[in-house]
């Protein structure tokens, strides 16, 4: 079997490593040649999440067989009741909500199904995943270490982790690098920071915009932000003296108020100084998949997410993902809805209230295209079997 390389599916760094597991599959004698190893190339390195793969790929309760109603069933029987049960359903009411970690070409394939069906609810699971979509990147890996500021807009350690080492090289080169914050607490990304601009709760989108509009010479204002004056205004000095900067865009999930206005004035402050500019998704293909939906005519998450909360919609197919982990207080409203199929790879919350549950593979277990953070594709062409 070799030594196989593939991507890590828990973010958008898309980090690589090897995984190999000589005849697993085909021995009973347990040894070191039979279990799954990580290899790492070069300096390329994962974060302690991103190790988590090596378990993942052989995870005593990967859900290994289809299940109607939770018994176990044949592959065949399971999907001729999705197909039945959704013959029986107002097909522009079925919904699709997609992992951030399919390919390409799986979400264009759920794509060309919905429309099809005609409905017009399919999204991806991130709201802030499908904001991020909206901006190009333009920042490359080799040069972080040469910029004199970096400009985290929240914790791109806690979410990114392996961002930390461009960053370090960085701050640790000796090249007077001013690494800044701008978030609405302190964080594992503040800690390192020369400038942490924190912002009263929900006022994160108030301050990048007076950031940008300082930099840029506008009128601002920074009353109610609950930023420090003296720190701003060594921050925006700093900003005007310099266009070697990078500012990093990194939302996660539920931790900006709002998340559009943050990374829109984000992007802004990028433009006025032209400086190298990359927003984060939290999905390893959450970008990707988002901005091919949006070559379709369908509505947004929220708004899917809002026509499941007042029963509009009468299917749901969950691709990869777990809307219940994803949207807990909508907990009784998903399991109102007429039909539920998901495919999966672990037990999780979903699959105990879906009517029909299907295996699926991780992303490193696939062949496919994904979108990197550089803006290029990437063929996956060496899944771990
Ligand atoms: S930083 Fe992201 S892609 Fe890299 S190893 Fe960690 S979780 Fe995986």
């Amino acid at each position: 079997m070799g030594i196989h390389r593939i991507t890590c599916h828990f973010c958008s760094m898309q980090d690589y490593f090897g995984l190999s597991g000589e005849n697993l599959f085909d021995s009973v004698h347990y040894d070191s040649n039979n279990v799954i190893k990580a290899h790492y190339f070069g300096e390329r390195r994962l974060c302690p999440r991103g190790n988590f793969c090596v378990e993942l790929a052989q995870h005593k309760q990967r859900v290994g067989y289809s299940l109607i109603d939770n018994e176990f069933v044949k592959g065949r029987e399971a999907l001729d009741t999705v197909a039945n049960s959704l013959d029986t359903v107002d097909k522009s009411k079925i919904a699709i909500l997609l992992s951030g970690s399919l390919t390409l070409e799986e979400a264009f394939l759920a794509g060309k199904l919905a429309n099809k069906w005609g409905t017009k609810f399919v999204s991806q699971i991130s709201p802030e995943d499908e904001i991020v979509a909206g901006f190009m990147n333009n920042f490359s890996f080799a040069s972080l270490p040469q910029m004199q500021v970096i400009i985290s807009v929240g914790d791109i350690f806690s979410l990114h982790p392996t961002m930390a080492k461009f960053i370090h090289d960085a701050r640790f080169a000796e090249r007077n690098n001013f690494l800044t914050t701008v978030d609405n607490c302190s964080s594992r990304t503040s800690r390192y920071a020369w400038c942490n601009l924190k912002a009263s709760p929900g006022k994160v989108a108030d301050l990048m915009e007076a950031l940008a509009k300082a930099v840029s010479g506008e009128e601002y204002s920074i009353d109610n932000t609950g930023v420090d004056k003296d720190s701003f205004q060594q921050l925006v000095s700093t900003l005007r003296d310099t266009t070697n900067a990078c500012v990093l865009f990194a939302p996660g999930v539920g931790r900006f108020s709002e998340p559009l206005r943050v990374g829109f004035w984000a992007k802004k402050l990028a433009e006025a100084r032209k400086f190298q500019f990359s927003a984060f998704a939290t999905g390893a293909n959450g970008k990707g998949i988002s901005r091919l939906l949006n070559t379709f005519d369908f509505v947004s998450t929220n708004e899917v997410i809002s026509a499941i909360r007042s029963g509009d919609v009468e299917a749901l197919l969950a691709l990869g993902c777990d809307p219940i982990e994803s949207f807990p207080g909508l907990y009784d409203h998903f399991k109102n809805i007429k039909f539920i199929a998901t495919t999966a790879t672990l037990p999780t919350a979903i699959v105990e209230i879906a009517d029909v549950v299907i295996p699926s593979y991780h992303l490193f277990e696939k062949s496919g295209t994904i979108l990197s953070l550089v803006e290029k594709l990437t063929q996956l062409d060496d899944p771990f079997p």
